[in-house]
């Protein structure tokens, strides 16, 4: 399998770190024609403002919705999330804009902008991930179609999947449990 990694920038670097992890060839991805021959990719944590420029920049904004809404998959984490959202409530933002959620940029306030906590995550399994949050994104509603993986206790919404779509408003490759992107790995395979 080989994946990309949207390196424009934000944290790319340590999603490529877990993908080697998991055995999977990653590529870092900065211009439309790299897009090429990827089973996946993944669009890392960061500033949505400044990657949504870039991308824009790049011509890589419509060329990804189209791959997306022809079903290639594409797993935004925090940033990430914010790129794939259709709905953005805050922040004049362009993104690819293909997932059925609508999001609140640095929902958490300042006091508590980062932070982490160990949430339940029942399709990864019984024991608990560790989620990292900075200055974080929530999910304040989803579409019939999507599927909510994971809230905190409160009920915020902070993870979910629309298909071969995946988000979390969290920093999953910034720990060294690598069950989220192997969900993302078997969506792709189709075991998931
Ligand atoms: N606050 C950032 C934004 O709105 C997201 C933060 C992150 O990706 N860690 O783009």
């Amino acid at each position: 399998m080989k994946i990309g990694v949207l390196a424009l920038q934000g944290a790319f670097a340590e999603h490529s770190a877990v993908l080697q992890r998991l055995g999977v060839e990653a590529v870092e991805i900065r211009l439309p024609g790299q897009l090429e021959n990827l089973d996946g990719l993944i669009l890392p944590g960061g500033e949505s403002t400044s990657i949504t420029k870039l991308m824009r920049h790049y011509a890589l904004t419509k060329k990804l919705h189209e791959m997306a809404v022809n079903g290639f998959p594409l797993f935004g984490t925090c940033a990430g999330m914010i790129v794939l959202a259709k709905g953005i409530s805050n922040g004049k933002i362009e993104p690819v804009g293909v997932m059925e959620i609508d999001v609140k940029r640095n929902a958490f306030g300042r006091q508590v902008d980062s932070f982490e906590t160990d949430v339940a995550i029942p399709v990864l399994g019984r024991n608990k991930f560790h989620a990292v949050f900075i200055r974080a994104p929530l999910i304040a509603s989803v579409g019939t179609d999507v599927e909510i993986l994971a809230k905190l206790p409160n009920g915020t919404i902070i993870a979910a999947r629309q298909g071969k779509l995946l988000v979390t408003a969290f920093h999953p490759e910034l720990t060294d449990d690598p069950r989220f992107h192997q969900y993302f790995l078997d969506i792709i395979a189709g075991k998931k």
